[in-house]
């Protein structure tokens, strides 16, 4: 085992959490021999039976909620009611994939020739790799996890740093729930050393991962020497366009929502607000006053709306975007300052007149800081919520029904919410996006199956003799 390690610390409070070994590549050497090794039991092991530990896993989550629900509010920081969202999701998930064990449907399709049969099949991959960051630290193991070990593969999990105990509490409820414990290993440590060997080494067939664009693109490079399967799940610059014809009400609510909550910290977080001009000043007050009103606070103090960003790295990115913003002109409307004291704390931050071109409105902040981008048009609108190289989520408030199904056909995103902020995927539609969001891969839903997955096609000729497909039967008499 490594000697090195690091530890898990609260950013409410700056408290160490526990204390965790730093994994190195002979560690990840480990765990993938064994993981290997597991495989080859695991791919055996009828599919239903796999999908009904994954129900007693479902059902373990469910008994553990409050407990992982309170250890999320410490050692990820979120607050109480999100933070038991992230485990809720973990539960669907589990449910939903582990009835997958009695689909995993292929297809069966007519021959060409007579007394053939022909099939394609799922069949697993091997060890899949599946690197997760901090900021949904049960449901993104939960949306790799699920579907991987119900399509029979087995998984090495590389947990973010930033949240070990958590990852670790996860994977031990998966072993109670009767997944063999070389099916599923941890290893801990960081992302340049226990991540990068798990990209890198060559019996891993599938990495899947979720973090930042940098990352994901080094993760692709890494894992190119080996033809691996790679999915990534990416940054985003998500936009809500709020139009003249809106419900201000609703649409205040729902850019609170999606900008402010769990800090910001979400790949789907609103870090943009398109607004039509007939509506931009009335928006800006509603929204202000909602923003200030926010309570933050430790994530486990029921009274919290908002709790704290996840390290010192992330506070001070945070608010250099503040600066950044400034500095290109746009007018700070609240916000765009730490809280003191202990914790790293940021104060919900808006920004208006903020042109799309702005830094602070292409580049991803992972904050609580939100853009406001007057607009003329719909059309310009639509441009506008285009123009960044991300396209996860994004989100259109109007009464018009016409500009809505325009705004679902023409935003640039995996997923377009009408009358929603842009949070709050289910697990049971593909979660993913368009451009450098990711690689055109995606998590939940059926979807997910296609990373974990390769297709068979198989023909079983029962003829009793030898029947020629793809030569030319031209000539082949036709049937009488
Ligand atoms: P974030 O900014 O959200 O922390 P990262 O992309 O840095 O996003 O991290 C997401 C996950 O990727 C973490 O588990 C981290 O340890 C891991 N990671 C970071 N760098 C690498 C790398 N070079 N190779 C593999 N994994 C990495």
């Amino acid at each position: 085992m490594a000697s090195a390690t690091f530890e898990s610390v609260a950013p409410a409070t700056g408290e160490v959490l526990g204390t965790f070994p730093r994994g190195d590549a002979a560690d990840v050497d480990r765990a993938v021999a064994t993981a290997r090794e597991a495989f080859e039991d695991w791919r055996l092991v009828p599919a239903p039976e796999r999908g009904n530990m994954l129900f007693r896993f479902a059902e373990l989550l469910r008994a553990h909620k409050d407990e992982l629900t309170d250890l999320m509010t410490r050692e990820m920081g979120k607050v109480k009611a999100e933070a038991g969202g992230d485990v809720q999701e973990a539960i669907d998930m589990s449910f939903y994939m582990g009835g997958e064990g009695r689909r995993l449907f292929g297809h069966t399709t007519p021959s060409e020739l007579r007394d053939k049969f022909m099939m394609s099949v799922r069949m697993p991959v091997g060890v899949v790799g599946a690197i997760t960051p901090w900021n949904f630290p049960i449901a993104i193991p939960a949306w790799k996890l699920c579907p991987a070990l119900v399509c029979g593969n087995t998984v090495v999990l590389k947990p973010a740093e930033d949240t070990p105990l958590l990852a670790a509490r996860f994977v031990d409820l998966l072993h109670q729930a009767g997944v063999p414990e070389g099916v599923v290993q941890v290893v801990n440590g960081f992302g340049e050393e226990a991540g990068e060997a798990l990209v890198r080494h060559p019996d891993v067939p599938v990495i899947t991962f979720t973090g930042s664009r940098e990352t994901g693109i080094a993760v692709t490079k890494a894992a190119a020497d080996h033809l691996k399967h790679v999915h990534l799940e990416l940054g985003g610059k998500n936009a809500i366009i709020v139009m003249d014809d809106a419900d201000l009400e609703l649409a205040v609510e729902g850019i609170v929502w999606s900008a402010f909550g769990t800090s910001g910290q979400r790949c789907t977080a609103a870090s943009r607000v398109i607004v039509h001009e007939a509506v931009y000043g009335e928006l800006q007050s509603k929204l202000v006053a909602a923003a200030e009103r926010l309570r933050l606070g430790p994530g486990w103090d029921d009274e919290t709306d908002v709790g704290p960003l996840i390290n010192r790295a992330a506070l001070d990115k945070v608010h250099s975007y503040t600066r950044v913003g400034l500095d290109e002109g746009a007018k700070l409307l609240t916000g765009g300052e730490p809280v003191e004291g202990a914790g790293f704390f940021y104060r919900p931050t808006v920004f208006a007149d903020v042109s799309p071109r702005m830094r602070i409105a292409q580049e991803e902040i992972f904050g609580p800081t939100t853009a406001l981008i007057p607009v003329r048009s719909f059309e310009e609108a639509v441009a506008a919520a285009n123009s960044v190289e991300y396209g996860l989520s994004s989100s259109i408030f109007t009464r018009d029904v016409n500009r809505a199904f325009r705004a679902m056909r023409d935003l640039q995103a995996g997923i377009t919410y009408v009358n929603a902020g842009t949070t709050g995927a289910e697990v049971h539609l593909p979660f993913g996006g368009v451009k450098a969001t990711g690689n055109g891969h995606r998590e939940a839903g059926q979807a997910a199956l296609d990373v974990f997955t390769e297709w068979k096609s198989i023909y079983v000729d029962y003829s009793g003799k030898l029947q020629r497909a793809q030569i030319d039967n031209a000539e082949r008499p036709a049937p009488r």
